[in-house]
């Protein structure tokens, strides 16, 4: 199937308002030019000099999404045009993401990223935590980030009754920080290829699509 032909297949299945992040992570720019081609504007990705390559060899009205676990030494490869970071999960990547959004004069979005899977990942935050540093800070300590949401990812699992759960628990999350921030909390990142049509079901409003675009990745390249 075509690049085209599946993406018109996400896209058909979204309901109105509800964004696709068209997942490009390991494919090369033809394919993801593909996309581009067939109106396909925002892209993901979960390296950032991979990234950083993509931004400079596709057209400049793409908005770059990053959505895989991010090191604070990278930030700075991607600071200057990545749209959304999807992957924030630490106190110390906060902190560098403001930094470097400074040092460009950029207001940076971030999504953060809660952790709910089962699986055993240190990526995520843990929601007592992440309550307790939202407590001890404030948004004039962070002048060069906007928190627009949160994103998350579901256990890996066939068992349907544990992803919906996973995504009610995000959905949660996601209606309770709405109460401490202002207008623009408005992203809730969750869903991809296998089980993107359950997390809009429960309430996602931005899915992560890869694999059912543009085929399986191959990681050895
Ligand atoms: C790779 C990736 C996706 C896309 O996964 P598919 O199963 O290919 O749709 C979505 N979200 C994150 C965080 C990813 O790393």
């Amino acid at each position: 199937m075509s690049v085209a032909h599946q993406l018109t297949a996400v896209r058909r299945a979204l309901p109105e308002g509800v964004e696709l992040v068209a997942v490009s992570k390991t494919h090369p720019v033809e394919k993801i030019r593909e996309a581009y081609d067939a109106g396909q504007r925002i892209f993901g990705e979960s390296r950032p000099q991979e990234l950083r390559e993509k931004y400079e060899a596709l057209p400049h009205d793409i908005e770059w999404h990053m959505i895989g676990h991010l090191q604070t030494n990278k930030v700075k490869y991607i600071a200057p045009f990545v749209k959304l970071i999807h992957s924030v999960d630490s106190e110390r990547l906060v902190e560098t993401i403001q930094k470097e959004g400074a040092k460009c004069g950029r207001v940076i979005d971030i999504l953060l990223e809660i952790h709910v899977a089962e699986e055993e990942t240190k990526n995520g935050w843990n929601f007592e935590d992440l309550e307790r540093f939202l407590d001890s800070s404030s948004a004039e300590d962070f002048p060069n980030i906007r928190i627009r949401g949160v994103m998350g990812i579901a256990t890996n699992t066939d068992d349907e009754e544990h992803v919906r759960r996973d995504f009610e628990t995000l959905k949660q999350c996601f209606d309770s920080l709405k109460e401490r921030f202002s207008d623009g909390f408005d992203t809730l990142s969750m869903g991809m290829s296998s089980d993107y049509p359950l997390a809009v079901e429960c309430g996602s409003t931005m899915v992560r699509v890869g694999s059912f675009i543009f085929g399986e990745r191959d990681y050895s390249k």
